[in-house]
């Protein structure tokens, strides 16, 4: 099955139920956007991941890149359409 961007498009989808609270994406983050949600656990008693600062995201996919748990999927930005570049 395919993946498809979230709707409305937002630039990481989190899986936080397989998130282990170890802090590798949080200290990945070149803007500092990721922080862990004190306020909730998961599935596995761990306190998951949170993107805090969705328009500060770039989509660089270094949190993904680093996490042993493949929680994040990352999307980049949509394009303009045609349409939209022309005006
Ligand atoms: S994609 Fe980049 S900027 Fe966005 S949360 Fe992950 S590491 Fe941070
Ligand atoms: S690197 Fe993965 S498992 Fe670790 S805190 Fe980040 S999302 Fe959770």
């Amino acid at each position: 099955m395919a993946l498809r961007p979230p709707v409305p498009w937002a630039p990481l989808v989190i899986a936080e139920d397989r998130c282990k609270g170890c802090e590798l994406c949080i200290a990945a983050c070149p803007k500092s956007v990721l922080a862990l949600n004190r306020g909730r656990v998961n599935a596995l008693g761990y306190h998951p991941v949170e993107l805090t600062d969705a328009p500060g995201c770039t989509s660089c996919a270094f949190c993904a890149r680093v996490c042993p748990d493949t929680v994040f999927t990352v999307w980049a930005a949509p394009r303009p359409s045609r349409e939209e570049q022309t005006r």
